[in-house]
Formats: structure tokens, C-alpha cells, sequence
């Protein structure tokens, strides 16, 4: 760890009245991967006149908040990283959190990020000003105006509290995955898990020989492969180090197979017959006992949900002190938890696996665009961004890890860096032609969104499981349902004529934005 990434945040200026707005010609709200990746694009461009607004003490989003034990990447660790920032030094096929925070840090260091970087800056606002083109941006420690405002707060920020009657009136101890409490000793304790996503299945194994009891509370059985994590050899980390085209082919490798895979997810189901087979032998080999695996067995097409990796969640629950309760949880009673066939058990700590608000994260009700509506009010039927990044009405802004641009089957930093492409084109273009404003033509955006969802339709995303790639209507607005090399030629080149383009306050000639 460096000091500097964890440097306490700058004194704050009063928000709202009192000192003038900071000025930047690029504020990025959030500095996770997306966040720093544009970071380091920016400064690499020559491009110094931005800030990274992060609400954290510490940069790194949801790998420096998720610190639950066992927290891991599912992605292979050559391919979960900046391709032009490769680590051969990787310690683990499969990155732990630590390790990733670490990588993170370590970019900031050496990309000279720390004098960019706001700590303790949580977004609570952003407008844009038509008459002055800039977005005024409100942080919790004082505003800043922007000619560009970059969300790179990202899908997985936000913790999902389930709305279990008396959850927040239980007499123990609550606290989310993301949100780990270092401090509370579970040791002996009467512990309840609330969820079976890929957060619960890393960090119960690691608890349930510490307890006394686990009772795993499981709404619906996920798909579990076995993980091929291991330590990499002293010998591969040196030949990475001197020979990194060796590296470069190694991820190559990974990510063709990746893709490859995806025939599954969007075609032909026998690449997922396949895989669920080898998943449902896995659960046989690792859960003797039928009644348990009758209560694992999935109900619903392998990949309509995240596929989950583990060797050590059926052990864990085999254990004789962890209690997989599938009946629905009716509501929490003081320190006891009450189910729907009037069964109760009494705990003295929950903790919530019970993942992330992703379609409908709390900046969308914080961003306001042209007619002053939030992104949450414009957007009451789902969310649409053209190529994953820009929102009609929303003029100089980009999303990043945008609506559509998840993904079930690779790496998210693949996409990132697509996406980072795109944001420089941009500015390219900008200062090219003297743009001061852009903005999603609607047709376009419409277009665009006809295009991805009926690419959607028939994949098996949308199978039939409630998965959180469903929006409250169930739209799939998370999911980018193709080849991931499509998406990066797709992004490679800002497209000026889906935009309409203004220099200063007036509408720019067709002829420029041809
Ligand atoms: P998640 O996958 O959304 O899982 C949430 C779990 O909580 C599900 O089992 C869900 O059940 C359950 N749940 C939610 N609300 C509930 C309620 N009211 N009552 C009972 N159960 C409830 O969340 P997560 O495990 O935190 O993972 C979120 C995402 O983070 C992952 O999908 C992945 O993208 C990312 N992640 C990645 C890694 C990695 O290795 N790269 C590790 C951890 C997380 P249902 O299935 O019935 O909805």
C-alpha cells in the first residue's frame, strides 16, 4: 500500500453556498477501474485538466470496498487487467482482492494520479446548465463545474438491502457483504446468510468453521462450476517479466476462449447442456447427502443468472453446523429470524449477501440533464445509453460500465477500455472542431437500443429466471448480449453524426456534425 493512495481526503470547502464551484474542464465521479482507467488514458492523451471525485477514503470502488473474506475476481487475472498496464507478477491465476486493490493503487502511483484524485468527495448532485454548458457537480465537500461530467460509479456501488419486515429493527448485528465489519468477532457466533450470489459463496466457506451456527438463507440455488484458481509459479511470474509477449498471448488465450463460450449464452444450448452437466456431477461428487442436494439442485438454464466458481461452497454447507433454509424469510422478530412456515431461528448476526442496486443505482435519482428531469424520471420505461455511454438529454456526459456493457461470460475491464476509447474519440473530435456540447441524437439512441435488445431476445439472460440483469420492468438493461470484439470496434470512433453538436451556445451547421 502506498501512503498517498490512502491520503486522508483534502479539507473541505463548504457545499452548497459560500466558496465558488472548482472548475475542470473533466470531472470523473468514481475511482474504481473505470474511474482511474480514463484517469491514466487522460494523462497519457496530455490531458490534465480533470479531478477524480471518490466518496471513499481510499481509491479502488469495488475492490476497495469489498474486503469480506475470500472476496476474489471470477475472471482470469490476466484478462482482469488494463491491457496496457499487464502485471506479470500476478500471484494467483484467479486475482484475491487484495492483490487487485494493490494493482489499483499501484497504477495510481505510477501514472502520477494522486493530484487529480478528491477522497471523501461522495456525490450528492449534478445539473447541467444549458446557458453555460457545464454541469455544475455537488460533492459532500463542495461543488465543482465541469464542461464534462464522467459517472464512473459503476453497477456494483451501491448495496442492495432486502426489504425483510424487522431487518432494521433486529436486536443483533447486520452488516453487508460489501460493507464487511472487521471488527465484529463472529467466532462461537449464531450467524444468518442472507443470499447465495457470488459474494456468499466466497466468504461463507470462510466463516463457517469459525462459528457456531450458519444458517444459509438460499432463495434460489445458484449454478456452481469448479474453480480452476491456482497459485502461479515463481517460473511464470519471471517469464511473464521478461518475456511479456509471453503474457500478452497467455490473455489472448483467455480471451478467446471467453468468447467462444458466449456461443452458449447466445446460441446453442448444448454448450450450456454441457456445462450443466459438469456443474450438476460437481454438486454430486460434493454433497453426498441427497436431501441437501435436492435443496442445491438449480431450477433454471445455467448463464441466465452469473455462473458461480467454487471448491469449497458444497463443503461448507455439508459442515454440521450450517443449515441451508430455503423457505421464504417472513419477517425478523428482536434476534429471530421468522420464515413463512412459521419456523423461526434465532441469531445474533445477519449478514447480507444480497448484492447491488445495478439498474437502479441511487446517481440515476442525482443526475439531472437538459429539462431538469433525473436520469431515473427520464428514464421510467429502463435505461438506454447509445454504445453503453451516452444518454439522450444528457449533453457531455459519458457513463461508463453504462447501460448494456455488463457482461456473464469475460472481463469488465475489456469493456472498460472499449469504453475509454470512445471518451477520447471523443475529445478528439471536440477539440478538433471546437465542439463545446454533444448530445445523443434520440433516434439514434433508439436505434442503437432496437439493435442490442433484439440481439437479446432468445439469449439465456432471458430465459426466465429473475435475475439482476432484469430491470423492475424486465428489460435487460445490464447485459451486453454479443461478442465483446464487437463492442470494441464499435466504440472505437466517437460517431459525430449520432450526436448533435453545438460551439458554444449555438446549434453547430449540419455540416459539422456530418
Ligand atoms: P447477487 O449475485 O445479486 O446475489 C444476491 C443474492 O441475494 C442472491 O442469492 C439473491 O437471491 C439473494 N437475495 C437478494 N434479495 C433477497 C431477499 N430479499 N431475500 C432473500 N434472498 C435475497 O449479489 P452478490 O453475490 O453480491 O454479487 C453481485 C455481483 O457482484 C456478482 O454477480 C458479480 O458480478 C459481482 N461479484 C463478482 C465477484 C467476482 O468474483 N468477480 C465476486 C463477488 C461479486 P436470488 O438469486 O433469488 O435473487
Amino acid at each position: 500500500m502506498t501512503p498517498a493512495a490512502t491520503a486522508p481526503a483534502a479539507p473541505a470547502r463548504r457545499a452548497g453556498g459560500g466558496a465558488p464551484p472548482e472548475r475542470a474542464r473533466i470531472v470523473i465521479a468514481g475511482g474504481g477501474f473505470a474511474g482511474l482507467g480514463l484517469a491514466i488514458r487522460l494523462k497519457q492523451a496530455g490531458i490534465d485538466d480533470f479531478v477524480v471525485l471518490e466518496r471513499a477514503a481510499a481509491i479502488g470502488g469495488t475492490w476497495q470496498a469489498n474486503t469480506y473474506p475470500g472476496c476474489q475476481c471470477d475472471v482470469p487475472s490476466h484478462l482482469y487487467s488494463f491491457s496496457f498496464a499487464p502485471n506479470p507478477g500476478w500471484t494467483r491465476t484467479y486475482s484475491r482482492q487484495p492483490e487487485i486493490w494493490d494493482y489499483l493503487r499501484g497504477l495510481a502511483d505510477r501514472h502520477g494520479l494522486h493530484p487529480h484524485i478528491r477522497l471523501g468527495h461522495e456525490l450528492t448532485g449534478a445539473s447541467w446548465d444549458d446557458d453555460e454548458q457545464r454541469w455544475n457537480v455537488q460533492t459532500s465537500r463542495g461543488d465543482w463545474s465541469a464542461q464534462i461530467l464522467v459517472d464512473a460509479t459503476g453497477p456494483l456501488s451501491h448495496p442492495k438491502v432486502p426489504a425483510i419486515r424487522g431487518l432494521r429493527r433486529f436486536e443483533g448485528k447486520v452488516f453487508h457483504s460489501a460493507e464487511w465489519d472487521h471488527d465484529h468477532d463472529l467466532s462461537g457466533e449464531r450467524v444468518a446468510v442472507i443470499g447465495t450470489g457470488a459474494s456468499a459463496i466466497q466468504f461463507v466457506p470462510r466463516i463457517a468453521g469459525r462459528v457456531g451456527e450458519l444458517h444459509v438463507f438460499q432463495r434460489t440455488a445458484p449454478w456452481v462450476l469448479p474453480h480452476t484458481d491456482r497459485p502461479t509459479t515463481r517460473l511464470e511470474r519471471r517469464i511473464y517479466k521478461a518475456l511479456p509477449a509471453v503474457q500478452k498471448a497467455v490473455r489472448a488465450g483467455v480471451y478467446a476462449g471467453r468468447e467462444f463460450f458466449l456461443l452458449g449464452f447466445i446460441k446453442d444450448r448444448r454448450f450450456m447442456a454441457g456445462a450443466e452437466r459438469v456443474a450438476a456431477a460437481h454438486l454430486r461428487k460434493q454433497v453426498p447427502d441427497r436431501e441437501l442436494r435436492a435443496k442445491l439442485k438449480p431450477h433454471f438454464r445455467l448463464g441466465c443468472k452469473r455462473i458461480l466458481l467454487s471448491n469449497d461452497w458444497y463443503p461448507a454447507l455439508t459442515r454440521p453446523n450450517v443449515d441451508v433454509v430455503t423457505e421464504d424469510i417472513s419477517h425478523i422478530h428482536g434476534r429471530t429470524i421468522v420464515l413463512a412456515d412459521g419456523s423461526e431461528r434465532e441469531v445474533d448476526t445477519i449478514i447480507l449477501g444480497t448484492g447491488f442496486h445495478v439498474t437502479d443505482p441511487p446517481t440515476a435519482r442525482l443526475v439531472r440533464g437538459r429539462d431538469g428531469r433525473t436520469i431515473a424520471e427520464a428514464s421510467a420505461t429502463g435505461v438506454q445509453a447509445y454504445r453503453g455511454a451516452t444518454l439522450a438529454g444528457l449533453p457531455n456526459l459519458f457513463k461508463l460500465i453504462g447501460p448494456n456493457t455488463g457482461l456473464g461470460h469475460s472481463s469488465m475491464i475489456y469493456m472498460i477500455e472499449a469504453q475509454l476509447n470512445y471518451v477520447l474519440d471523443a475529445l478528439r473530435v471536440m477539440d478538433e472542431r471546437a465542439v463545446a456540447t454533444f448530445e445523443i441524437r434520440p433516434e439514434a439512441l433508439a436505434a442503437y437500443n432496437a439493435r442490442v435488445q433484439s440481439q437479446m431476445a432468445g439469449t439465456v439472460w432471458m430465459s426466465g429466471c429473475a435475475s439482476w440483469y432484469l430491470d423492475a420492468n424486465g428489460n435487460n438493461t445490464t447485459i451486453w448480449p454479443d461478442f465483446t470484439f464487437r463492442y470494441r470496434r464499435q466504440t472505437r470512433r466517437f460517431d459525430p453524426g449520432a450526436y448533435v453538436l453545438r460551439r458554444s451556445a449555438d446549434v453547430v451547421r449540419p455540416a459539422l456534425a456530418a
